[in-house]
Order: structure tokens, then C-alpha cells, then sequence
């Protein structure tokens, strides 16, 4: 990896696996597919379930320092 890579959607550096989406045939990396859902929707509020998958997917793919 560059190491050059952040998140599109909160802008954080990735550090773990990306999330590569494709989107009428563009490119978009994400940190998880928690910041694709919420930009790929435009998400206003955050729902109950969302938000435990946010946290299943930050503790395996987003690796603190
Ligand atoms: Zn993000």
C-alpha cells in the first residue's frame, strides 16, 4: 500500500484494509463500510443497527495506534 490513502467520508487515514467501492465508475475508498453507507446515502440519522455494525467493523478493520 501507498499509505497515502484516507477515508473519503471522515477523512482518516487508513491504516487497515480499505473499503474500495465502486460507484457509477468511480472510485471511492472508504475506512469502512460504515463511512460508505453514510456517504453513499447520505445518511441523516444513525440507526440502532447501524451503529453496532459501525463499532463490529472499527474493532476488526480500523487498528489503533
Ligand atoms: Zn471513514
Amino acid at each position: 500500500m501507498s499509505g497515502k490513502m484516507k477515508c473519503e467520508y471522515c477523512g482518516r487515514p487508513i491504516k487497515g484494509e480499505p473499503e474500495i467501492r465502486v460507484r457509477r465508475g468511480k472510485k471511492h475508498i472508504y475506512c469502512s463500510e460504515f463511512c460508505f453507507r453514510l456517504h453513499f446515502y447520505d445518511v441523516p440519522t444513525i440507526s440502532y443497527e447501524d451503529l453496532q455494525e459501525f463499532y463490529r467493523l472499527r474493532a476488526v478493520s480500523v487498528p489503533f495506534r
